[in-house]
């Protein structure tokens, strides 16, 4: 283990993936993978740690990607949106994965943060971590006591924190074969401009049409609760619906007043998150059915 120190923060660099986990479990330490997030805090005093475990050099034991037999994508702890969005099969597979990526920052960014980070930090504005709950993704947990596995559905359990112990990092996100294949997936993000944008509101939604209805989905909203979050409601109104016509537009808006209740903030009025996020849902049913 090396120690590098500044004033009152501490940086451990962990040699082995073993290594990392023998130091979580003596002292409660701040992982930094690709530091993106980690050097924002910094600059804006808002420091969540003081001591952190770079686990940044363990690529060889948490870094790439692969699939998995049964067609999931395993996506370790250190993989960038870069190193994802160059393998053909997660673009043809998983486009809406790769639109959010893509929208994470700039090119620098992209190649620098990783998925797990996104994941773990926890804002409700991230853009990864929504697609990756709307495809059902796992999270898969590492400490001394072994392997255990959340699913993100279940990660979050209030603003910016996660069912992680101190004691364990994330080695991996499991990410199923998508039921329903490419053409159900939608990934919207809407911000003040096109690119390198915090998320006002955003739609990842999954919507499965079969026989000319609607007979799965799953919509993941962000930006417009304290966390990510599923929004039930409207997924039970979607399901069955063969039109959306102005009848299945009225309970749809019910169901997401049931679901959701965005706040207003310095990005963005609630009114206008309620409206537009209404309107994706809209287009997400539009744009996934077959024509
Ligand atoms: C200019 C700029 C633009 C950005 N644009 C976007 C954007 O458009 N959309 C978006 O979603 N994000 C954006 N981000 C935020 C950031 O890039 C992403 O959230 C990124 O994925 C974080 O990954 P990282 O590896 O850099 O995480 P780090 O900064 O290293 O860590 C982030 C958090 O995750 C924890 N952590 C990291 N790895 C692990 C692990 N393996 N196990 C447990 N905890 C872990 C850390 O302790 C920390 O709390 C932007 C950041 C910058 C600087």
């Amino acid at each position: 283990m090396t120690a590098i120190a500044h004033s009152a923060v501490s940086v451990h660099r962990a040699r082995t993936l073993q290594d990392a986990l023998d130091q979580l479990s003596q002292a409660p330490l701040q992982l930094l993978a690709g530091g993106t997030d980690i050097m924002v805090e910094a600059n804006h005093g808002g420091l969540r740690g003081r001591h952190f475990l770079d686990i940044s050099g363990l690529g060889s034991e948490l870094g790439g990607h692969s699939w998995l037999p049964d067609g999931a994508l395993r996506i370790g702890a250190l993989c960038t949106y870069a190193q994802l969005q160059a393998d053909a099969r997660a673009q043809a597979e998983l486009p809406m994965l790769m639109a959010a990526s893509r929208l994470v920052g700039a090119t620098q960014i992209q190649s620098r943060g990783t998925y797990a980070g996104n994941v773990e930090n926890g804002s409700p504005a991230a853009d990864a971590a929504p697609a990756l709950l709307a495809l059902d993704a796992v999270v898969e947990l590492r400490s001394l006591a072994g392997t255990r596995t959340v699913p993100l559905a279940h990660y979050y359990t209030g603003y910016r924190s996660t069912a992680r112990r101190s004691d364990e990092l994330i080695s991996a996100l499991i990410v199923p074969k998508p039921d329903g294949g490419v053409s159900c997936q939608f990934f919207r993000k809407v911000g003040t401009r096109a690119f390198q944008a915090i998320t006002k509101v955003g739609l990842s939604a999954r919507i499965v049409w079969q026989g000319g209805q609607i007979t799965d989905a799953r919509i993941v909203a962000t930006s417009m609760a304290a966390t990510i979050c599923r929004a039930h409601h409207i997924e039970n109104a979607l399901r069955g619906l063969s039109d959306i016509d102005a009848a299945a537009k009225s309970a749809l808006r019910r169901a997401q007043d049931a679901d959701l209740r965005p706040m207003d903030d310095v990005r963005s009025s609630a009114d206008y998150r309620a409206e537009v996020f209404h309107r994706l849902v809209l287009q997400a049913a539009s744009e996934t059915r077959p024509s």
